[in-house]
């Protein structure tokens, strides 16, 4: 029988360990705004994506931050998951991570007040891919996009009172983009629920307002040269913050007044 140390706990460090891969992995800095986050309702919140300079894991507990981690993983393994289902399917799916760019001049980084980007590339975005269905006489062509959500808010999208627009409405925008930049008139949004896997699908038809409202926006935030005020209130602070990863930053006042000195 092996015998072990009476102070050994066995894998008592496992999460420390598996934090430490998180953190040590190296992310090339983004340069450019993302098509899936320009809907979102804040402007700073945009803007300290696109910047960088402010690293959502130095404002949030090691648990909480691993947490957001895994469950950004999963949605990735779970979009190739699905995708594999569809084609078993019959569905006919191409353009797999199509990249689209809309690039805006390059500005320099240094009359910024806050900034740890030298350069600023435009508006990029890729699509999970172009769907067609099999039995379609016309063989339309539909941009193709995998979304998951919780229980609660896959139950909002299915509520015909609320919806896609209601709920998710950076998705909207992020989808027509996608449209816009791939000259296709439709798009299939398939939502899945997380808790028990349930599949829901919604049609889109391209909206030419809102994708060009969205270039005009990010074309708005990145002539913005300081940390801008977004939707922060510090009495009664809206949802959106409730659920931010920058949450801790934009309310923490000591902390947020120390990064705001830019170190680059
Ligand atoms: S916490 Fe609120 S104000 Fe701050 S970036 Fe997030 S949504 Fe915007």
């Amino acid at each position: 029988m092996e015998i072990m140390s009476e102070s050994y706990v066995p894998f008592h460090k496992l999460s420390e360990r598996i934090l430490k891969t998180y953190i040590d992995e190296k992310k090339e800095p983004r340069d450019y705004i993302g098509a899936s986050s320009i809907g979102h309702a804040c402007d700073r919140k945009i803007w300290l994506q696109w910047r960088g300079g402010v690293q959502p894991k130095d404002y949030m507990e090691p648990e909480k931050w691993l947490k957001q981690q895994r469950a950004f993983e999963r949605g990735i393994a779970e979009e190739e998951k699905h995708i594999a289902r569809l084609e078993k399917s019959g569905y006919i799916i191409t353009d797999r991570q199509r990249g689209f760019v809309f690039a805006m001049p390059t500005v320099s980084s240094n009359s910024f007040s806050y900034s740890c980007h030298p350069y600023y590339s435009g508006l990029k975005g890729h699509i999970d891919g172009i769907i067609v269905d099999p039995d379609d006489p016309e063989q339309t062509k539909y941009v193709l996009e995998i979304k998951s959500a919780k229980e609660n808010y896959f139950k909002g999208v299915l509520n015909p009172k609320k919806g896609l627009r209601e709920i998710y409405p950076q998705y909207i925008t992020q989808v027509n983009l996608y449209m816009h930049f791939s000259e296709i008139s439709k798009a299939f949004v398939l939502l899945v629920n997380k808790n028990d896997d349930e599949l829901h699908y919604i049609i889109l038809e391209y909206d030419q307002a809102e994708a060009e409202g969205a270039l005009r926006k990010a074309q708005r935030i990145s002539s913005i040269d300081s940390i801008p005020l977004g939707l922060r209130k510090e009495t009664m602070p809206p949802y959106q913050c409730k659920m931010c990863e920058f949450k801790n930053f934009c309310y923490e006042r000591e902390k947020t007044l120390d990064s705001e000195k830019c170190t680059c």
